[in-house]
């Protein structure tokens, strides 16, 4: 008996697939009329890499990580004369910072181990060339796309904070911290003392020995 209602019908799974068939092909279609018509993109999709060249400091960490070995990297020592100091300190320049994006593959994690927020995504994604070798943008190529970085997103008021704001409330609440200290002594503005004399303040850092 249980043999009997496991057997399909003859034609079934044929029913089933024109049924599919028939459903797919009354659909509204969505194909996208590109070129014509611009794709609507996440502003935060990976396009093309912008470089902030300010912010480089040649640390070498975004060429070191990256797992094509396209990018690359030249630089000198200059020296800066710092007032006060007793000898004049050193800096990177950065001479060439390429990206080939004939070999990139868009993991992103240039980006995400840069140390100095010089390296950003932009959605821009129409710079195809006939010449594969245009593919390699130089610095100033790579500056370029700056202009079309979205601004970073708004502040989440339900995400995480920031690193920064979680370890600075820890270490406030931490004892011994900042909100265990007594509070600061205020200046009492009124009356206001004569001249020669010392201000009057409140709370435990008025010094009652202090002569009138
Ligand atoms: S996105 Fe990935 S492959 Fe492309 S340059 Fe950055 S690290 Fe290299
Ligand atoms: S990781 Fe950032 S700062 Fe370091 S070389 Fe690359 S772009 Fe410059």
């Amino acid at each position: 008996m249980g043999e009997m209602s496991e057997r399909s019908v003859p034609g079934e799974g044929l029913v089933k697939g024109l049924a599919v068939t028939l459903r797919t092909m009354t659909r509204r279609s969505t194909t996208q009329q590109y070129p014509d018509v611009a794709p609507e993109l996440p502003p935060r999709s990976r396009g093309v890499i912008a470089l902030l060249a300010e912010n480089c400091t040649v640390c070498m960490l975004c060429a070191r990580e990256c797992p094509d070995w396209c990018i690359y990297i030249d630089s000198h020592k200059e020296e800066v004369a710092v007032p006060g100091a007793a000898r004049p300190r050193q800096r990177n320049v950065l001479d060439r910072f390429d990206i080939d994006f004939s070999l990139c593959m868009y993991c992103g994690i240039c980006v995400e181990v840069c140390p100095f927020d010089a390296l950003y995504w932009s959605p821009e994604f129409e710079y195809a060339e006939y010449d594969i070798r245009d593919l390699l943008h130089d610095k100033d190529h790579l500056g370029e796309w700056m202009a079309t970085v979205p601004p970073p997103p708004a502040h989440d008021r339900n995400g995480e904070p920031a690193k920064e704001e979680a370890t600075a409330a820890r270490r406030a609440a931490a004892p011994g911290g900042p909100a265990a200290r007594p509070a600061p002594a205020r200046v009492r503005p009124e009356p206001r003392p004569a001249a020669g004399r010392p201000a009057a303040t409140e709370g435990p850092a008025a010094d009652p020995g202090a002569a009138p």
